[in-house]
């Protein structure tokens, strides 16, 4: 019989973060098909009460805790020690866990400290006939692989947004506390603060409906023989500021800045989408003055519906990879849309 346990880190003010919920919803889903199996949570974090009580009307049959202040920040010796002692106190032989950052880093070193197995970028979880099979992606999303194990226990890292939140509701859980008995050595790293960029200047927003990506093109000699930077700047950033999207951006324009280039100054490789970047996944996308590359467009792969925007008709993305091609101006199109949007 397979015991499956939820195990998550808390936010900072106590509640669960959407990719606690997805991880939630692969083990309740996990547990619904596979007969005779046990579903239980194990959370951690400075406090986890309202987190257990904001999921207590779902499908868990037991939650476990790790808390105290020592357990508020992300640090890997206190994280691998807390999600160790709940493992072996609800003696899970599955644990599906969120890959936050925070998460990712700590996992596989916790099944190896439990002579188990993790498998990381997990983006399904199934059963039938009593097996249970993980779907992930090799080769920068290429290709889907489904695998087994029978080594336990198995650790299973869902990635964020690949699936939907648990809908559990609210009402009181009963939380079994596991005592951690933490040496100096674990609590000799701090978390001094958090460094990030301020709420609007945040470009990359994992949720939003849209991504909006910017390419090359953007810097290039336009028709009248000039570069037009700052119009480029004004035209992206509105549009983001209007539409809320999320910021992409081919790897050239990225790397123009590293070669001492003019670019435009809010983008960094974070914004990077493709084969050495990012697999973002939002319900549209849009490219801009980018040519559609394979090593680009490989990292459209859970994009919905793909739009692009190039004034070459022979472009990549005019090779089947984008759904509908303008070929048209991007300065023009997206001037006009700014101004629809403004309406
Ligand atoms: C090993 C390897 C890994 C790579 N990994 C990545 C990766 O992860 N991500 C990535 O993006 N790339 C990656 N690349 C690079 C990739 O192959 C392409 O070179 C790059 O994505 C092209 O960028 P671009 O389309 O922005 O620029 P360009 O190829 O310079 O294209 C600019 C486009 O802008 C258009 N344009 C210009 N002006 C306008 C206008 N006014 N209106 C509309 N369109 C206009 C032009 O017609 C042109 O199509 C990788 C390459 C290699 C070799």
């Amino acid at each position: 019989m397979e015991t499956i346990l939820v195990l998550t880190h808390t936010e900072n003010d106590g509640s669960l973060a959407k990719p606690a919920r997805e991880a939630l919803h692969a083990a309740a889903t996990l547990h619904q098909s596979l007969a005779g199996s046990k579903l239980v949570a194990g959370f951690v974090g400075e406090k986890v009460q309202a987190a257990a009580d904001s999921t207590a009307a779902g499908p868990v049959a037991k939650y476990f805790g790790v808390t105290g202040a020592d357990f508020n920040q992300p640090r890997y010796a206190t994280d691998a020690a807390a999600a160790e002692a709940i493992c072996k106190a609800a003696q899970a032989t599955v644990v599906v866990a969120p890959a936050t950052s925070r998460w990712a880093r700590v996992l596989p070193g916790v099944a190896q400290r439990l002579g188990g197995r993790a498998d990381t970028h997990v983006t399904g979880v199934a059963a039938a006939d009593g097996k249970i099979s993980v779907n992930r992606w090799y080769y920068r999303q290429r290709m889907e692989g489904v695998l087994t194990r029978t080594q336990r226990p198995w650790i299973l890292g869902i990635d964020p947004g690949s699936q939907t939140p648990c809908a559990c509701g609210a009402g009181t859980a009963a939380v079994e506390m596991v005592t951690v008995n933490l040496t100096d050595v674990s609590q000799r790293t701090t978390v001094m603060g958090i460094r990030a960029p301020k709420a609007d200047a945040q470009t990359i927003r994992p949720d939003a409906q849209l991504l909006f990506v910017t390419g090359a093109g953007w810097t290039k000699k336009q028709a009248d023989g000039q570069t037009h930077l700052p119009e480029a700047e004004k035209l992206i950033l509105d549009f983001l500021k209007k539409s809320r999207a999320s910021l992409g951006s081919s790897k050239s324009l990225v790397d123009q800045s590293g070669e001492g280039q003019a670019v435009l100054p809010f983008l960094s490789h974070l914004n990077q989408v493709g084969q050495t970047g990012a697999t973002p996944r939002h319900a549209k996308g849009l490219s801009t003055c980018c040519h559609g590359e394979e090593p680009h467009t490989v990292g459209w792969r859970f994009i919905g519906e793909r739009r692009a925007i190039s004034l070459d008709p022979n472009c990549g993305w005019a090779r089947g990879k984008a759904d509908v091609l303008y070929v048209a101006d991007a300065f023009k199109v997206m001037a006009k849309v700014n101004e629809l949007l403004s309406v």
